[in-house]
């Protein structure tokens, strides 16, 4: 997979169409096309690389400062009651697009059992 094939790499240049909530120099955060929670949502790094075994030190750096920003996004994105984090890696996780991504699960009571 590279860039060019990439559907998170066409949604952050605008390629493709998406609902996008928040966005600055290091991420886009859209909402998921296929919800499994009230408020589902992807933060999508602008940087391509497939997941979070594949990240180097910098992308490491970069993504901290989102998941901070994340923190401070919290009530406007609906997710006052809390939320949780989900990054899937491989076949084991079902991941199925190999462009970093951090699902935002919140908006209710979510299951105390993630598999
Ligand atoms: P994963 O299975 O962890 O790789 O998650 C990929 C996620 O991307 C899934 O939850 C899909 O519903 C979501 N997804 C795929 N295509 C789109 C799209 N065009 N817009 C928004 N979300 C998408």
């Amino acid at each position: 997979m590279t860039m060019n094939d990439c559907i998170f790499c066409k949604i952050i240049k605008g390629e493709i169409p998406s609902v996008k909530l928040y966005e600055d120099e290091d991420m886009v955060i859209i909402r998921d096309v296929a919800p499994q929670a009230p408020v589902h949502l992807l933060l999508l790094p602008k940087e391509h690389f497939a997941n979070i075994v594949e990240m180097s030190d910098a992308q490491a750096a970069t993504l901290g400062k989102c998941l901070k920003k994340l923190s401070s996004l919290v009530d406007e994105l609906g997710l006052s009651g809390g939320f949780r984090l989900v990054s899937n890696k491989g076949k084991d996780a079902c991941q199925s697009v190999e462009h970093l991504h951090i699902h935002i699960l919140g908006g209710a009571q979510l299951a105390d059992k993630m598999a």
